[in-house]
């Protein structure tokens, strides 16, 4: 098997946080070896860059671009087609998995393993699971009941009390899903409903309970207000997404029981249209509650809220955030591996770790330069983006 050697670069260790010379040599799909003077068949001059892991953006919608510009014009193939750009933009800023937090579904994830498009390794979640009304409901006023996907492969999401719950769950894993996303709040775009708690601890305990026993599936829980974050916790979900106003006792909540932050701040950090002033102050406090707290914090950035070549930009607003320039990148390697439960696997550049690697012109970590730095990306050892 060819081996190919990194040379004469440096290399960004997720667990020091520090940078530091030296080669590294990758073997098929995994990196094999990291240390000085190392050789290889086939060499990448690494002088003067930095190598990083491939990023992981755990809260993205790559169908959705032209679906919610237009929810029912548009044909059928349309979800499906307009990711393809999309994941190919993903990949070339070095986000090598994503967990789709609703919009893909199965046949995107085997499209990208079955190398019919190029993208990042796609974690489903197909629709947000949600209690009467709440906002994957998409019934109409005007017309009653809406199939809003018109389509097997994306199982209706409406559910209320623990037994639909467990039922909704075991819809959405017939299907493919990866995840249960749920959604326990309103949403700040349609600003209705922040602050309620759309679901029972009852309900979210059983859905928490329903994805564990299907193959140790994960809960993540779109939540902008405190109480759904916390009840969330307590019921045992993986993960709190947006956690726009959480206080000190959600956090504490979350702490305690190792709930995972995503805070998708693209959303409220970027787009001014969308979010009031009030809401985005909000937001980078709560994203500082839960630092300090110690809540385990991951990178998303619920693009396409923000366009997808802007992806990276989340990683900045993370440091700035409170994170800082290591624990930000953290988040967006080694943390967000750990949230998906993979990182035995990837996250980080080290010996039987998956060649998933963005090349870096510079060695600085300031992650607002990222975007502008990228020299080229590998996923699983194959050179997909770059030079
Ligand atoms: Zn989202």
């Amino acid at each position: 098997m060819t081996r190919t050697l990194f040379a004469s670069g440096s290399v960004f260790d997720v667990v020091s946080g520090e940078v530091w010379g030296t080669d590294v040599v990758v073997e098929g799909n995994r990196i094999v070896a990291v240390g000085r003077g190392l050789d290889g068949d086939e060499v990448v001059d690494c002088s003067g860059s930095l190598l990083v892991p491939g990023f992981i953006d755990c809260h993205t919608h790559v169908g959705l671009t032209e679906t919610m510009k237009d929810s029912f014009g548009l044909a059928r193939s349309v979800r499906p087609l307009s990711a393809v750009p999309v994941l190919r933009t993903l990949l070339g800023l070095g986000i090598t998995t994503v967990r789709d937090a609703w919009g893909a579904d199965a046949g995107m994830r085997l499209a990208v393993e079955r190398g019919w498009i190029e993208g990042p390794e796609i974690l489903v979640s197909l629709r947000q699971v949600c209690t009467t009304g709440g906002i994957g409901d998409h019934w109409s006023p005007r017309v009653g009941d809406v199939d809003f996907f018109g389509d097997p492969a994306m199982p209706e999401p409406v559910f209320d009390g623990p037994v639909e719950a467990r039922a909704v769950v075991r819809r959405m894993v017939r299907a493919g899903a990866d995840w249960i996303k749920v959604t326990a709040t309103g949403s700040m775009k349609l600003a209705r409903g922040v602050h309620d708690v759309q679901l029972t601890p009852g309900e979210m305990a059983a859905l928490v309970d329903e994805a564990t026993r299907q193959g140790g599936r994960g809960v993540m829980v779109h939540a902008h207000g405190a109480r759904a974050a916390e009840m969330a916790a307590r019921a045992g979900a993986r993960s709190v997404e947006h956690g726009t106003y959480l206080d000190e006792a959600a956090v504490g909540a979350m702490a305690e029981a190792g709930t995972w932050l995503v805070p998708t701040l693209s959303v409220s950090q970027s787009a001014p249209d969308q979010v009031p002033a009030e809401a985005a102050e909000a937001h980078r406090r709560a994203v500082k509650l839960a630092v300090d707290a110690g809540v385990p914090i991951a990178m998303g950035t619920d693009n396409p809220v923000r366009p997808h070549g802007e992806a990276l930009r989340e990683i900045a607003h993370l440091s700035a955030a409170g994170l800082g320039h290591v624990g930000a990148l953290r988040a967006a390697t080694i943390d967000a591996a750990r949230l998906l439960r993979l990182q035995d696997d990837r996250g980080e550049i080290a010996a039987g770790k998956r060649a998933d690697l963005v090349l870096l012109s510079g060695v600085g970590l300031d992650p607002a330069t990222l975007e502008s730095r990228i020299r080229g990306v590998w996923r699983g050892g194959r050179r997909v983006a770059g030079g």
